[in-house]
């Protein structure tokens, strides 16, 4: 199995709530390694070109506008088939149809305030990754 690096980002509802140790201690406990990260106040219009993917679906003002309400961490993750680990260890979007033991069934508030975003394939990964890191802050 490939090693492979993934984006992933914990939202404003789960830093709010201190539970940045928590979540982090889950990727780490499932064998991904924590290999660039940053705390960002996003703008809204860091948020807009973040989430431009979905600009014209009826969520994306909201999205938007909760991302910019408080602080995330941003980070690359990276391990043995990163990308769909990372998704396996957030859950489903909606934290009603999440499985127990994942991020988002633990901690997720509701659809929209789901504690955590990962990429979904290898494209939207290196779009991601690039979106918020130079290839030197991250360090293997
Ligand atoms: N979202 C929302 N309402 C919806 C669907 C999605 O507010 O009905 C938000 C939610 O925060 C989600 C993000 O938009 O995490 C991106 O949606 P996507 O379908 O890509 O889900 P994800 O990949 O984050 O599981």
């Amino acid at each position: 199995m490939a090693i492979e690096r993934t984006f992933s980002m914990i939202k404003p509802d789960a830093t709010r709530r201190n539970l940045t140790g928590a979540i982090i201690k889950m990727f780490e406990d499932a064998g991904l390694k924590v290999v660039a990260s940053r705390r960002v106040h996003m703008s809204l219009r860091e948020a807009e070109g973040f989430y431009a993917v979905h600009k014209d679906r009826p969520f994306f003002g909201e999205l938007t506008e909760f991302m910019s309400s408080g602080p995330t961490v941003v980070q690359v993750l990276e391990g043995e088939n990163a990308i769909a680990r990372n998704r396996e260890i957030m859950g489903a979007t909606n934290p009603s149809e999440a499985e127990d033991g994942t991020i988002r069934k633990l901690y997720a508030e509701s659809i929209g305030e789901n504690s955590v975003h990962g990429s979904d394939a290898p494209e939207t990964a290196a779009e991601e990754i690039a979106y918020w890191f130079a290839g030197t802050d991250i360090v293997g």
